[in-house]
């Protein structure tokens, strides 16, 4: 199965890949960054299906996709 790992410290909590992901896979964290902003979280027990929406559409560059 694929999964993502995020850039936390570099994710200024957009949410723009929250609502790409088809798989509802990626929430808001309440917990805060080095810049102090909401970073994301990956659902770890979810099924990412490696589409890779999130990694493109992220405008930093924080998400990693791996297959
Ligand atoms: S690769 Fe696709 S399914 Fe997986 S977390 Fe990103 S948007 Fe969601
Ligand atoms: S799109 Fe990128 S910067 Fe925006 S919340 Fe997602 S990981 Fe963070």
């Amino acid at each position: 199965m694929a999964k993502i790992v995020i850039n936390q410290d570099r994710c200024k909590g957009c949410l723009l890949c929250v609502s790409f992901c088809p798989k509802g896979l990626i929430k808001k964290s309440a917990k805060l960054n080095k810049k102090g902003l909401n970073f994301v979280e990956f659902d770890l027990n979810g099924e990412c299906i490696g589409c890779m929406q999130c990694a493109i559409i992220c405008p930093d560059c924080c998400i990693e996709v791996y297959k």
